[in-house]
């Protein structure tokens, strides 16, 4: 796909969005959608911050509840509802169990009401089932993998699901789609201003180093963790906090549900969320005063999340050498005077730190697309236009196939077993590529040799490969093996899975120097 960063001169546009995360991408796309003048850049790839370091779930936040932000649950809980509906390729369901022991500091009727809440805060037309009660006989039969010392019974309950950096992809191509200039690898460096009033921005383009000069008439600055770094000195304080959260790719789970865990160290709430059949096991929640920029995971966050695994399945259910892979990020929060970053709160809050400037802060991935609306709103205000009012919620996402959900799914698979891709490989296409799945069938059809599989554990083939390059916006090596195929989160410990793609990548595109280059964390 080819990319034009010239395009952005040719302003001015109506809104320059600064952070192709999944607030910039939904903000792009929203305001597309009603008609305005777009142009979205991010300094890397879209959706390279904390939306590719997210939990990956579509979610009220069931741990939120012990904080009492039941504003923020429903509203959320609404979302979940509302996206797994338009976009049921992209979003879906996921079990939990919640096991219940004697020693938890939480009593376990208190997990039922909470539960509960949580179940009525949802309201009806929900994806996902009502909670479930069980005994210690019927939790311990059902979930043998899962320590039955001191156990009392347990709960299952349902939320939902996705792959981040696809989704954020997919929001962007909408964008794009809806006649919007965006633009990856290329950072924002400074604003433009005429006297108070911030009028664009100077742009980068990464490749020819080449600076373009972008003028609009508002500006948002979505560069979450990065965004204080574009209002320098403006501010006497910091006004957002930032809190890292790291999270490791481990081997399947016995089951097909995930585990809602309370580490009784500490009481904070960690989740083992099955994804690609595997298992993604976090998140640790600690202050982080660095440039987001340089986040590592530390060998101690490891073994903090290893330990409480290994409490939760039996000591030796895994250990370090069965981590896959792990990943960190950092949610930008308000700052606020309260200590304990879990208990910081994630409320969403839109600031105007300069005339014509606006700027999110906190939120979470699930109610973007509602944040988005809410500045969009504010775009044309700041217009004086007549707004014509936000569609992203009545329509079904870019990438969602229209009709019957399942039969869509179904013939997808075929096709691709047809095409030769085994069983596994063809269903997970269909719900990461939605209806663009033509274009990789096409794909398929021309070079039957790329249907076989990267590596044998996992259901990516090599044709997706070059399917991120031509139709997924893909400009490195690591757009490709981190975000288009999460291929880099489960090969930490086997470079040669990645070093197959990056040869193929080679070969195909010409590709030198720093586009091949992999950064792992
Ligand atoms: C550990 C963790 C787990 C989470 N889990 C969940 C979850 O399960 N469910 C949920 O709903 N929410 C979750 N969240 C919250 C959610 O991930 C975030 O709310 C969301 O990803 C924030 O997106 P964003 O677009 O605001 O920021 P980012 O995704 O960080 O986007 C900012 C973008 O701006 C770009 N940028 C920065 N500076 C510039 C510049 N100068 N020029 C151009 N571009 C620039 C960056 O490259 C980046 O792509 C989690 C957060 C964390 C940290």
């Amino acid at each position: 796909m080819q990319r034009k960063p010239k395009k952005l001169t040719q302003g001015p546009f109506d809104l320059l969005v600064i952070g192709g995360g999944i607030t910039g991408a939904w903000t792009a796309y929203d305001a597309a959608r009603r008609g305005l003048k777009v142009a979205l850049v991010d300094k890397g790839d879209w959706g390279s911050g904390t939306s590719q370091s997210s939990s990956k779930m579509i979610h009220g936040g069931l741990r939120y509840l012990e904080n009492y932000e039941f504003g923020l649950v429903r509203h959320s809980l609404g979302e979940r509802r509302l996206l797994s509906r338009i976009g049921p390729h992209r979003v879906f369901p996921v079990r939990f169990a919640m096991p219940s022991y004697k020693t938890d500091a939480v009593p376990r009727w208190q997990f039922k009401a909470g539960l509960m809440l949580y179940d009525w805060l949802a309201g009806s037309g929900q994806p996902v089932a009502k909670h479930e009660s069980l005994s210690r006989k019927r939790f311990a039969e059902r979930y043998p993998y899962i320590t039955d010392d001191g156990l009392r019974g347990g709960f299952t309950y349902g939320d939902c699901q996705e792959d981040d950096a696809r989704f954020t992809l997919e929001v962007v191509a909408g964008a794009q789609r809806m006649g919007a200039t965006v633009i990856n690898h290329a950072p924002a460096e400074e604003l433009r201003r005429a006297g108070q009033r911030v009028v664009g921005a100077v742009v980068r383009d990464r490749f020819s180093g080449e600076l373009v000069d972008v003028s609009a008439k508002v500006t948002v600055n979505a560069a979450g963790p990065w965004a204080e770094e574009l209002v320098p000195g403006e501010r006497a304080n910091r006004i957002t906090r930032l809190v890292k959260g790291v999270h490791l790719l481990m081997p399947p789970l016995p089951g097909p549900d995930g585990l809602f865990i309370t580490n009784p160290e500490d009481g904070r709430v960690v989740f083992m969320i099955p994804w690609y059949g595997r298992t993604i096991l976090g998140t640790t929640d600690s202050d982080y005063q660095g440039n987001a920029d340089d986040l590592v995971v530390t060998d101690d966050e490891q073994a903090y999340l290893l330990r409480i695994a290994d409490r939760a399945l039996g000591h030796g259910f895994w250990s370090a050498s069965d981590v896959l892979g792990r990943y960190s990020g950092v949610r930008t929060l308000r700052n606020e005077t309260e200590e304990n970053a879990s208990k910081l709160s994630r409320e969403w809050e839109l600031d105007e730190p300069l005339e014509n400037l606006l700027m999110p802060i906190g939120g979470k991935y699930t109610s973007a697309r509602a944040d988005a609306a809410k500045i969009v709103e504010r775009v044309f205000q700041r217009l004086k236009q007549a707004d014509p009012g936000c569609t992203t919620g009545r329509r079904p996402m870019p990438w969602a196939p229209l009709g019957d959900f399942d039969a869509w799914r179904k013939r997808q698979c075929d096709r691709g077993l047809a095409l030769g891709l085994d069983a596994e490989c063809a269903d997970w296409a269909a719900l990461r590529f939605g209806v663009k799945i033509r274009h990789y069938h096409r794909l398929l059809g021309k070079r039957p040799e790329l249907a076989t599989r990267i590596t044998p554990e996992l259901p990516f083939t090599r044709a997706e490969v070059l399917h991120a390059v031509n139709y997924e916006m893909a400009q490195t090596a690591q757009d490709v093996l981190r975000r288009r195929i999460p291929l880099m989160l489960f090969s930490q410990q086997s470079a040669a899975i990645t070093e197959s793609c990056v040869q193929l990548l080679e070969q195909e595109f010409d590709w030198r120097d720093e586009r091949l280059e992999l950064h792992w964390q």
